[in-house]
């Protein structure tokens, strides 16, 4: 679904969509997503130089492996979607003043307005952890023998853990 600004100087426009998987490339093939991904919300002009503000909620499953023991993980996603698009302009003419960044994220976008699922990309992105672990204690792969470490403590780990445990010691006398 296309965001016209022309439109949106009449009308602010709702949106109530569906994207299967595969819609919504985020460029990341780790990253897949589970059934679909459900966006609703609305789209309005929020300033005199041609602001979009979007804002609605996302729901929905993506599926990814744990950054440290490469394990099969779900990140449901269900979150309100706020961001705002300012059109592409000559620097100088931009206030940068104008827009508190704790608002609400500031993208930019180009020619007569933006795409939906570019919306819902960059909304997803910014929600989805860098480094996603299974789990907080998740204990990863040992660099030594490759084990799983959750399922199967080795030995040969040992020593590394007792060097973190004296830097901690370290620190705190
Ligand atoms: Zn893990
Ligand atoms: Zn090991």
């Amino acid at each position: 679904m296309f965001l016209n600004v022309q439109e949106l100087e009449l009308r602010k426009v709702h949106f109530s969509q569906s994207f299967a998987p595969g819609q919504v490339d985020l460029f990341d093939d780790r990253l897949r997503q589970r059934g679909p991904l459900k966006v609703e919300g609305t789209a309005e002009l929020a300033g005199a130089l041609g602001e979009i503000r979007v804002m609605g909620h996302i729901t929905g499953t993506f599926e990814t492996e744990c950054d440290r023991c490469l394990s099969p993980m779900e990140i449901p996603i269900d979150g309100d979607l706020n961001l705002l698009y300012r059109p592409e302009l000559e620097e100088d003419l931009v206030d940068e003043r104008e827009i508190s960044r704790a608002e609400s994220e500031v993208g930019f976008y180009e020619g007569p307005g933006i795409e939906l699922t570019d919306v819902v990309r960059e909304q997803i992105l910014l929600w989805l952890p860098m480094h996603p672990v299974c789990r907080e204690d998740c204990r990863g792969i040992c660099p030594i023998c490759g084990q799983d470490r959750n399922q199967n403590l080795c030995g040969c780990h040992q020593e590394q853990i007792d060097e973190r445990w004296s830097a901690l010691k370290n620190i705190r006398s």
